[in-house]
């Protein structure tokens, strides 16, 4: 990424983290001294000393459960979707936005069934980057794959782009949304790696959190460039791949089990 991208990045990062970034404290009945937080991950400038990803172990990936995705629902309020009163429940189905899905692959020569997580491979190289003609679709220096809400004009093109389907266009009006995930209608989401965690600090996603509390620990999150992660010592320790690997995007979400 080059420096004026940066700088609209850490711009963007800064207006996101903003409100939350002033702290208070309740000195004595009634008086509150309000403080702007200083070591503050959100105050720091996001850097590509790390590469945030994932490696999802299909054989730990229990058929059935959706832990994963229920979490992820409750993190970003996708639960407070609420279908409108006149619309068919099979176009709602379609139309829902999902940030992860569960998916099962069956080889068709051995009848091998593989159940797995998919959602936004945060690419290197991504191709709904590429296509956005407005700049809201980016990539962070630390490789978390975003959509700026405010520059978003709904085109789709990012959409159609994607090879993974991992973005989900908000077709009605949202009346109940959490203030770290902001969404509105006409705008495009997908999986943003729990970005509202990263900038405070935290060291999981909800869909891995929720992965080992089922006792699957199939999801594990980190930081690729670092030798110590947990995730990058997975990665060396069993075979691993990309899904849709010949597109050469680098993905920061990788499989093994496939
Ligand atoms: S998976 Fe799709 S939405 Fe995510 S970075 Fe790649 S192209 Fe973009
Ligand atoms: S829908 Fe939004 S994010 Fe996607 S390409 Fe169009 S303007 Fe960019």
């Amino acid at each position: 990424m080059n420096n004026s991208s940066e700088e609209i990045d850490q711009g963007r990062r800064g207006f996101l983290g903003a409100a939350a970034g002033v702290a208070s404290m309740t000195l004595a009945p009634g008086v509150l001294l309000h403080t702007i937080a200083s070591a503050d991950p959100r105050s720091e400038r996001v850097t590509d000393a790390v590469r945030y990803g994932m490696l999802i172990d299909t054989t730990r990936c229990a058929e059935g459960c959706t832990a994963c995705v229920t979490a992820c629902n409750q993190e970003n309020g996708l639960d407070l979707q609420q279908m409108p009163a006149s619309m068919d429940p099979e176009k709602w189905d379609r139309q829902e936005a999902r940030w992860i899905r569960k998916i099962k692959l069956e080889d068709n020569l051995t009848g091998r069934v593989t159940n797995l997580p998919m959602m936004c491979q945060h690419c290197e190289h991504p191709p709904c980057v590429d296509v956005c003609p407005t700049g809201a679709s980016f990539k962070r220096s630390d490789g978390i794959v975003l959509v700026d809400r405010h520059l978003c004009i709904g085109c789709r093109y990012c959409m159609m782009a994607c090879p993974y389907k991992a973005r989900s266009f908000i077709h009605a009006e949202v009346e109940e949304k959490l203030t770290l995930a902001p969404r509105g209608k006409g705008c495009v989401e997908s999986c943003n790696l729990c970005v509202h965690r990263r900038d405070n600090g935290e060291t999981s996603t909800a869909c891995a959190d929720a992965c080992a509390a089922q006792g699957h620990h199939a999801i594990i999150f980190g930081d690729l460039k670092n030798p110590e992660s947990t995730l990058s010592k997975a990665l060396a320790a069993m075979p691993s791949r990309q899904i849709r690997e010949n597109l050469a995007l680098n993905t920061g979400v990788r499989y093994s089990g496939v």
